[in-house]
């Protein structure tokens, strides 16, 4: 049997640009033409590999070089040489060595996982307190600034059993952001609507419109104004006949006590590029359910990579309960990095069940998609 005091001896970093499929237009930003992502390989003395994505948006989590530069320079010295069974210790050294870097670190605790599941042939979520779901409910994010193209996906995904979509918004104008409201409501009735702001509202502004887009009666309304405007969210939590939820707001634990305390929402995106890891964004959504608040499993510009650690965290995190929005893999890259294709079905993320995170990258494609350096 493989042996969990091995050390790990291989450390390997790809910078990667991932195309993609149109534009999307948010509160604080563009996509267009592809993301890039930072991908982490970790191998030991047998040969066994462990994989990692730091997803990377440089107006919201930080940028790819500031990943690579944290993956490489300052990580790689507290991993290369230790064992596998030194992962806690390791994630601990890893809060010190480099402040923030909260998608560096999330990739180095997926590849770390990822290793110990395959040497102990269980999946990651049972290394994170065990399955809680077999299942997710899948969200898809509507945010092309092209009303027609975002309509053929809303038919596309409509066919695949989704049901489930979030409305960008505050990129524009308020109009347009009616306009789509009601148009989804009218012509898609059997789907549930979230809106998000992304931050796009500035001050005088924000109430008003959060009433008028709570007309049309969504889940949720996520992060209207920008992320330090805490005072400003709690007003508007105050007068908002629907739920309130913070994404920008909330990175980890640390902001989420100051969060709940200050009240300034009723629900939270959880996610493990922002909170630096599988087990804070874990802490995180605890911390949240006990303050009454609400999770729902978030994500950012990812491949499958990143949405499976995702999704076993989901799988094994209880208090998330609105479902996620690993959809990047399915419905907006040109082409993912797994090997096989990220478990979707009927609208839902499939958990895995094989050792690890159950799917590998596939090396040639990282090759191809792979930034000279
Ligand atoms: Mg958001």
């Amino acid at each position: 049997m493989a042996d969990i005091d091995q050390k790990i001896v291989g450390y390997d970093i790809w910078h990667l640009d991932v195309p993609v499929v149109s534009r999307r237009d948010h509160g604080i930003g563009a996509i267009e033409g592809g993301f890039e992502v930072v991908v982490l390989r970790l191998t030991t003395e047998d040969g066994t590999q462990g994989w990692g994505e730091a997803s990377c948006w440089s107006v919201f989590t930080g940028s790819p070089e500031a990943s690579v530069a944290a993956l490489d320079r300052y990580l790689r010295p507290i991993v290369v040489g230790k064992r596998i069974s030194q992962r806690g210790s390791i994630m601990e050294a890893a809060k010190y060595v480099v402040a923030h870097a909260t998608e560096a670190k999330s990739a180095l605790e997926s590849a770390l996982l990822d290793l110990e599941g395959r040497i102990a042939c269980l999946p990651v979520w049972a290394l994170l307190g065990g399955k809680v779901r077999d299942d997710v409910a899948l969200s898809v994010s509507i945010a092309n600034p092209e009303v027609d193209d975002d309509i053929a996906l809303m038919e596309r995904i409509r066919d695949d059993g989704v049901r489930m979509v979030k409305l960008k918004t505050g990129f524009k104008d308020h109009a347009f952001d009616m306009m789509r409201c009601e148009k989804i409501r009218n012509d898609f009735p059997e789907f549930s609507l979230r809106v998000d702001y992304n931050q796009g509202l500035e001050i005088d502004e924000a109430i008003q419109r959060v009433l008028d887009l709570a007309a049309f009666q969504p889940d949720f309304i996520e992060q209207p104004v920008r992320a330090h405007h805490f005072e400003l969210m709690t007003k508007i939590r105050s007068v908002c006949p629907v739920p309130l939820l913070a994404d920008e707001s909330v990175f980890g634990p640390e902001d989420m006590v100051r969060a709940a305390h200050e009240g300034i929402a009723d629900g939270v995106s959880i996610k493990i590029m922002k909170s630096g890891g599988l087990t804070r964004a874990q802490a995180t959504a605890k911390m949240a359910k006990s303050h009454g608040w609400m999770a729902y499993g978030g994500d950012m510009h990812e491949t499958g990579l990143a949405h499976l650690a995702g999704t076993h965290m989901v799988a094994a995190t209880p208090e998330i309960m609105l479902g996620c929005e690993f959809y990047h893999a399915t419905y907006y890259v040109k082409q993912d990095i797994l090997s096989d294709p990220f478990p979707v079905k009927n609208g839902r993320v499939v958990v895995p069940s094989a050792p690890g995170l159950g799917l590998t990258p596939d090396v040639d494609r990282l090759s191809q998609m792979a930034r000279a350096t």
